[in-house]
């Protein structure tokens, strides 16, 4: 059954690269999955085979990223992008001010969905020099009775990535982590709320994963519509409707993959290793290739980076076609490059790439 095939060098920014192994497992399951004689995408999602489904996703996602007990993990469709409403429909009531900081174009975007629906202002912008920053803990503005701070913990587009979180007190911390969950430990309890779109780091698109604090649901403003309140799907296991069962099964394989690397720590140290790969070689090109990000701000999951001008940049992304390289072009609203190294991104592929930098830099410097 099985034909030869040939995987490419996948940095796609979103949807992305996969565990080969988590492929074939859904492959070898995909037309009887453990004995029921159907596809896990052919099972009533009120059925005890897809329930141990949902509840192993759920219970690995716990432990993998030590979330404790005071947690609920949620599973709803519409994107990180439904968030940026959600968040503030449920958590910014009349009278109160949500701050956020502004580290690229998806704080933005969160931010400008959020000031249709209450008051917001920026607690710190990286704006100025074209987001190659995070702000430093010292610079962010908001006062204790904010209705909660928002941030951006990986900047998918721009490259950045915070590395150390703020303690916000009282006030909750609610993080957009969609292109950096799951790549490196972190404490949970910082944070009130945690969002992601599942198809960086978590699985394929179609699915949102919110980790969010007991304390926080029963704050929620209770007058939103049943599908965007977070306590639907807190009080059913995210089983109030049909949620998108393949997807968190999906999401199930990628975390049972997680787990045989080692857990997230394991996940970290070669996610740093792969990144130094390609920093290294940046570093090293003599001004060949230039960062985006500054250094203490670089991303370990989206490495930004520009050639001398645009004419060379589109030969060497050319030159990484035909080799194979998928996915390479940077956002649409920056240009320049891109790697995307999520965890699912093998090292070899990294390798491959560092090579290829090395080699287009010698034909070409
Ligand atoms: C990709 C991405 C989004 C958008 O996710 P959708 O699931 O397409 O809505 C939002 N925030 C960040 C940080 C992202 O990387």
């Amino acid at each position: 059954m099985t034909k030869s095939f040939k995987r490419a060098h996948n940095f796609n920014a979103g949807p992305a690269a996969l565990p080969l192994a988590a492929l074939q497992k859904a492959q070898e399951e995909l037309l009887d999955f453990n004995g029921t004689g159907m596809s896990v995408m052919e099972l009533s999602h009120r059925s005890k085979d897809y329930e141990a489904v949902h509840n192993r996703a759920i219970g690995l996602l716990k432990e993998l990223l030590a979330i404790p007990e005071n947690y609920d993990v949620l599973f709803l469709q519409g994107g990180a992008s439904l968030q940026f409403a959600m968040v503030p429909l449920n958590f910014l009531p009349a009278g109160k001010k949500a701050g956020y900081v502004m580290t690229g174009s998806w704080s933005e975007k969160a931010y400008a969905e959020a000031e249709k629906l209450g008051e917001v202002f920026v607690a710190a912008s990286a704006k100025e020099g074209n987001y190659r920053r995070i702000p430093a803990t010292e610079e962010l503005k908001y006062g204790s009775d904010a209705a909660y701070l928002h941030i951006t913990s990986n900047n998918t587009i721009f490259g950045t990535q915070w590395q150390d979180f703020p303690d916000t007190g009282d006030v909750p911390m609610i993080a957009d982590m969609s292109s950096d969950i799951l790549s490196r430990p972190f404490d949970v309890s910082k944070f009130g709320l945690i969002y992601a779109g599942a198809q960086k780091n978590l699985g394929p698109a179609g699915v949102t994963v919110v980790i969010i604090r007991h304390d926080l649901l029963d704050q929620a403003n209770k007058k939103v519509p049943t599908m965007l309140k977070y306590g639907t799907y807190a009080k059913d296991n995210s089983l109030y409707n049909t949620p998108p069962t393949f997807s968190i099964y999906m999401v199930k394989l990628m975390l049972e993959w997680v787990k045989e690397q080692g857990g997230v720590a394991a996940i970290y140290k070669r996610n740093q290793e792969k990144a130094a790969l390609i920093y290294e070689t940046i570093d090293a090109s003599n001004g060949f290739y230039v960062g985006h990000a500054q250094p203490d701000a670089r991303s370990l999951m989206n490495v930004t980076f520009r050639l001398a001008n645009e004419e060379l940049e589109k030969k060497f992304l050319d030159t990484a076609k035909k080799s194979g390289f998928v996915g390479l072009n940077g956002h649409r609203s920056v240009g320049g490059c891109r790697a995307s190294i999520y965890n699912a991104v093998p090292y070899e592929s990294c390798a491959a790439l560092r090579d290829l930098m090395v080699s287009f830099r010698k034909e070409n410097g």
